[in-house]
C-alpha cells in the first residue's frame, strides 16, 4: 500500500528502480562517461507481443509477453523467460539490467536480456503450457536468435519449457537449432549440471564468504527461503559441506529443525509442490519467521523484494547470500550496510545459472558435450575468478560486496562501450 510518509519505503520497489539505484552507486566510483551511463540506465529495446492460446475447453485466452534487451556491448542478449502473473515491462527491464551485470561480472561474452509472459502457469494444463510456449517461440522470432538473444528458464519455466521452445523455433527455422535457448534437458543439447548450477553457485560463494570471515562451514547454521531449484541445490551443497540447514520453506510455509534437516529427504517445490511445508519436521514457521531466524547464513531464494525496510532491522543472520534475483530492496540494503551484515549479491551468487548456460551454448555451437565433472570444475573456476575480482574492489575501495560486484561489472561494460564507440 502506498504511504503518504515520504520516509516510508513503498512496499514494492520495482526491479528497475532497484537496478538503477545500484548502477548509480557503482558509477560514483568509476570514470564511466555520462553518455554511456545514460544508455545503461535504459533498456535498448523492449518487445511486447500478445500470445493467444487455445485452452483445453476450446476457448481462447490472449496473454501479454515481453522481451527486454538491456545491453549487448559484450555479446548477445542473455536471460530467462518467466511465466508469472506479476510480470511487467518495468520488471523485465530491471531483470535484464541485472543480467548485463551478472554476465559482465562472470566475464562471459553475453549481454543482458529478460522477458516473461503475464500468466499464472499453475492455471494451465501441461498441454496448454506446451501450446503457449510454442506460440511464444514464434512470436519472439523477430528479436531472438542463437547469436542475438538466447532465452533460458526463470520463474515458472523449466527444462521442458525450453525443449518445446527449441523445437518450435527449430521447426520454423527448418533446422535443429539447440543454441536458441539454454537450460534444455541434456538429451537435446542441454548441459549436464545446468539445472543445479544456480544453487551450486550460491553454495560456492557462501563457502567463500564463510572462509573470508574465518568461519568453519561445519559450525554454520543456514536458513533457505524458497526450496525450489535454486534453494534446494544450495541447501544440499552446503549440507554436503557439513553445514546445518535448519530451515527451508515454500510458498505455504517453512519447516524448522534446530538440529539440521535432511535436505535430500525434503522434496523440493519442483519435485513435488507442497511437500516442503507438508514435511514432518519438529517445527513449522511462517516464511516471515524463517527470514528473522537466529542463524549464521540466510539465503533468500524465492522471489524479489522479501527483505525490505519493514523487516531488515529484524534479520538476525550474520551473512545474507542472495539466491533469488533482487530479494533485497534498496532500503533493506542500506539497513544491512549500517548493521554491517554482509550481503553477497545475486549477480554473483546465482550466476552459476547463466555461466553454465554459457557452457551449454558453447557445447551447442561446437556440437560437443562436456562431462558433469568438467562443467562443475569450470563453474568452480569461474565463480572463484569472479569472487576474486569482487574481493579486490571490496578491499581497495571499502565498499559493500554488492557495490564491489557492480564496480567490476560496470567497469567492464563501460570499457567495452568506450572501445566500440558510438555508432554512427
Ligand atoms: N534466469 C536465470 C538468471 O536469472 C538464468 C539466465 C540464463 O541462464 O540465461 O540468471
Amino acid at each position: 500500500m502506498a504511504s503518504t510518509d515520504p520516509a516510508h519505503e513503498p512496499e514494492e520497489e520495482t526491479a528497475v528502480e532497484t537496478a538503477r539505484r545500484q548502477l548509480e552507486r557503482a558509477a560514483a566510483h568509476l570514470d564511466v562517461t555520462e553518455s554511456t551511463l545514460e544508455r545503461l540506465r535504459r533498456a535498448t529495446s523492449v518487445y511486447r507481443t500478445t500470445v493467444p492460446l487455445e485452452r483445453d475447453d476450446g476457448s481462447t485466452e490472449v496473454y501479454t509477453a515481453y522481451r527486454a534487451h538491456h545491453d549487448d556491448v559484450r555479446g548477445p542478449y542473455k536471460g530467462g523467460m518467466r511465466y508469472h502473473p506479476g510480470v511487467t515491462e518495468q520488471e523485465c527491464i530491471g531483470l535484464a539490467m541485472w543480467m548485463t551485470w551478472k554476465c559482465a561480472l562472470m566475464d562471459i561474452p553475453f549481454g543482458g536480456g529478460k522477458g516473461g509472459v503475464v500468466v499464472d502457469p499453475k492455471d494451465l494444463s501441461t498441454d496448454e503450457k506446451e501450446r503457449l510456449t510454442r506460440r511464444l517461440a514464434q512470436e519472439l522470432r523477430p528479436v531472438i536468435g542463437p547469436m542475438k538473444d538466447i532465452p533460458a528458464p526463470d520463474m515458472g519455466t523449466d527444462p521442458q519449457t525450453m525443449a518445446w521452445f527449441m523445437d518450435a523455433y527449430s521447426m520454423q527455422e527448418g533446422e535443429t537449432t539447440p543454441g536458441i535457448v539454454t537450460g534444455k534437458p541434456p538429451v537435446i543439447g542441454g548441459s549436464y549440471g545446468r539445472e543445479e548450477a544456480p544453487g551450486r553457485s550460491v553454495g560456492i560463494v557462501t563457502r567463500k564468504a564463510l572462509e573470508y570471515d574465518d568461519r568453519d562451514v561445519t559450525e554454520t547454521t543456514v536458513a533457505v527461503q524458497g526450496f525450489g531449484s535454486v534453494g534446494a541445490n544450495a541447501a544440499r551443497y552446503l549440507e554436503d559441506l557439513g553445514a546445518d540447514v535448519v530451515a527451508v520453506s515454500d510458498v505455504d510455509g517453512a519447516i524448522y529443525d534446530p538440529a539440521g534437516l535432511d535436505t535430500n529427504d525434503v522434496e523440493d517445490h519442483d519435485e513435488r509442490p507442497g511437500m516442503v511445508s507438508g514435511y514432518d519436521a519438529p517445527e513449522s514457521l511462517t516464511n516471515e519467521e524463517l527470514l528473522t531466524l537466529d542463524v549464521d547464513v540466510l539465503i533468500p531464494a524465492a522471489v524479489g523484494n522479501v527483505l525490505t525496510g519493514e523487516n531488515a532491522h529484524e534479520i538476525q543472520a550474520d551473512l545474507i547470500v542472495e539466491g533469488a534475483n533482487g530479494p533485497a530492496t534498496s532500503t533493506a540494503d542500506r539497513i544491512f550496510e549500517d548493521r554491517e551484515i554482509p550481503v553477497i549479491p545475486d549477480i554473483l551468487a546465482n550466476a552459476g545459472g547463466v555461466t553454465v548456460s554459457y557452457f551449454e551454448w558453447l557445447q551447442d555451437i561446437s556440437r560437443r558435450t562436456w562431462t558433469l565433472s568438467r562443467v562443475n570444475e569450470e563453474l568452480e573456476n569461474e565463480m572463484l575468478n569472479a569472487w576474486a575480482a569482487m574481493q579486490t574492489e571490496y578491499e581497495n575501495r571499502d565498499v559493500t560486496w554488492r557495490d564491489a560486484a557492480y564496480i567490476v561489472a560496470l567497469r567492464r561494460v563501460g570499457e567495452a562501450h568506450d572501445m566500440r564507440g558510438l555508432w554512427p
